[in-house]
C-alpha cells in the first residue's frame, strides 16, 4: 500500500474513494461521508434523549407562551389566551399516561377567525417558534376532492414531512397551520343538489386528517402513483390551527344573536351587545350556518377570534414587536454604521395611509419600503453617519408613488 494513502478509520476505503477526509489526532481521520452518518446518529439520539425527557415540568406553561407571543404579536388577547391553553394541553397529550385510569386527553384543534391581515398566521407561526417543532402553512384553496385537478388534501402532510426533514416521529408532533379554511366552507344549504367539488368533498377529506388516522403519505407530493412508495404518517398527535375571514359571518352571528348589524329597536338585552364587534360572539352554529360540516367544527372544538386592528394598533406594529418594521429598517442602515432616526410624525403618516388605502398591516411594510427605497440606494455610497427621515420626506415619496402600487403591495 503506498504510504501516503489515507484510510478512514470508520469505513476503511481510501481517499480516493471518497470526497474528502477530516484529521483527527495521532492519524485517525474520518470520510465525509462517515462523518454524515454519524451526525445522523447523534441527532437521532438526541432526538429520543429529548422526547422520553419532555415532563410537565419542562413544559411552557399557558401564561409563559402568551408572554412570548407577546414580544411578535401586538393585540389579540383573546386569541393569544386561547392559544396558549391549547398549546399547553397539547403538550400535555403528548405526555400523557392512560394506562391507569382509562381518561384520554382529547385533541384539540383550534380555529380562529378574523379578518385578514390581523395576525392569525403570525399567531400559528410564533407558536410553533416558541416550541421548536415542524410547522408548515397550507392554503385550503388548493384542496379539491381526490380525483379532481387540485391537491389532495394528503399533501398537507408531504409539507410536514419536508420541514421535518421526513423525520416521521418529528412530523407526526408537529403543528399545520390550513390558511383561508372558510374558502372550503359549503356553497349552497343543500348538501345534495350538485357536486362541489372544492366545498363539502374537501372537508370530508380533511375530517379524516382532524380526526387522527393513519395516512400513507407520498413523499415528494402530487398525485398518488402506484410506484411512488409512500410513507405512513400518523395524525393523531398533529395539532391542526386553521384560520379564516369568513367574510358575512357577523350577519350570521347578528341573526342568532336576533339583532341587526345597523340601527336601533333592539331588545334591551340586545342593547349590551357591541354590534360593532360581533364577531367576539362567534360560536360554533355561526360555523354552521357559514358552511363548515357539524363533523369539521366539532374537530376543531377550540374557537377564537381576532379583532381588526385599530390605528393604535398598526402605530404599535410598526414600532413594538420584536422583529418590528422600524426595527429590521434601523438594523439594516446599522450595517452600514448609519443611524437611522424616523420622527414620531412619520410613523403616523405610515399609519394613516395604510388606513386610507384600507392595507392593514400588510401595508404598513410596502408603505415604509416605498418611503426607504431612495434613501436605501443613496446612503450605503455616502459617507453621513446619521440619516433622520422626516414627515415631509416621507410625504414626497409617497406622493411621487402611484397609490396603485401601494395597494396591490
Ligand atoms: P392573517 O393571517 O390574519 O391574514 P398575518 O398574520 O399574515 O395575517 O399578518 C400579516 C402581516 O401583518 C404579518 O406578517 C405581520 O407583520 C403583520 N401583523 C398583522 N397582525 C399583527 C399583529 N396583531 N401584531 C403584529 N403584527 C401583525
Amino acid at each position: 500500500m503506498p504510504k501516503n494513502v489515507k484510510h478512514c478509520s470508520f469505513c476503511g476505503r481510501s481517499d480516493a474513494e471518497v470526497e474528502f477526509m477530516i484529521l483527527g489526532q495521532d492519524g485517525v481521520q474520518i470520510c465525509n461521508e462517515c462523518a454524515i452518518q454519524a451526525a445522523e446518529i447523534v441527532r437521532e439520539s438526541t432526538r429520543k434523549t429529548e422526547s422520553t425527557h419532555l415532563n410537565i415540568e419542562k413544559i411552557p406553561k399557558p401564561k409563559e407562551i402568551k408572554q412570548y407571543l407577546d414580544q411578535y404579536v401586538i393585540g389579540q388577547e383573546e386569541a393569544k389566551k386561547y392559544l396558549s391553553v391549547a398549546v399547553y394541553n397539547h403538550y400535555k397529550r403528548l405526555i400523557q399516561d392512560t394506562g391507569e385510569d382509562e381518561i384520554e386527553i382529547e385533541k384539540s384543534n383550534i380555529i380562529m377567525v378574523g379578518p385578514t391581515g390581523t395576525g392569525k398566521t403570525l399567531l400559528a407561526r410564533t407558536i410553533a417558534k416558541k416550541l421548536h417543532v415542524p410547522f408548515t402553512i397550507v392554503d385550503a384553496t388548493v384542496f379539491t376532492e381526490a380525483g379532481y385537478v387540485g391537491e389532495d388534501v394528503e399533501s398537507i402532510l408531504t409539507r410536514l414531512l419536508q420541514v421535518a426533514d421526513y423525520d416521521v416521529k418529528a412530523a407526526e408532533k408537529g403543528i399545520v397551520f390550513i390558511d383561508e379554511i372558510d374558502k372550503i366552507a359549503r356553497k349552497s344549504d343543500n348538501p345534495s343538489i350538485t357536486r362541489d367539488v372544492s366545498g363539502e368533498g374537501v372537508q370530508q377529506g380533511l375530517l379524516k386528517l382532524l380526526e387522527g388516522t393513519v395516512v400513507n403519505v407520498p413523499p415528494q407530493g402530487g398525485r398518488k402513483h402506484p410506484e411512488q412508495k409512500m410513507i405512513p404518517v400518523n395524525t393523531q398527535n398533529i395539532l391542526f390551527i386553521c384560520g379564516g375571514a369568513f367574510d358575512g359571518i357577523e350577519k350570521k352571528i347578528a341573526a342568532r344573536l336576533n339583532t341587526r348589524v345597523v340601527g336601533y329597536g333592539a331588545s334591551e338585552e340586545n342593547k349590551l351587545i357591541d354590534r360593532n364587534n360581533l364577531l367576539q360572539y362567534i360560536a360554533p352554529q355561526d360555523l354552521k350556518s357559514f358552511g363548515l360540516i357539524p363533523e369539521i367544527i366539532g374537530r376543531l372544538p377550540i374557537l377564537t377570534y381576532l379583532e381588526p386592528l385599530d390605528r393604535d394598533a398598526l402605530r404599535r406594529i410598526l414600532t413594538e414587536p420584536k422583529n418590528s418594521i422600524i426595527k429590521q429598517y434601523v438594523k439594516l442602515f446599522k450595517m452600514d454604521h448609519i443611524e437611522l432616526i424616523f420622527e414620531d410624525e412619520v410613523l403616523d403618516y405610515i399609519v394613516d395611509k395604510a388606513v386610507e388605502f384600507k392595507l392593514g398591516a400588510r401595508g404598513l411594510r410596502s408603505i415604509t419600503e416605498t418611503i426607504m427605497m431612495d434613501s436605501m440606494y443613496e446612503m450605503p455610497s455616502k459617507k453621513s453617519s446619521k440619516w433622520v427621515v422626516t414627515l415631509s420626506y416621507a410625504q414626497s415619496k409617497i406622493e411621487k408613488t402611484n397609490a396603485h402600487r401601494l395597494k396591490i403591495a
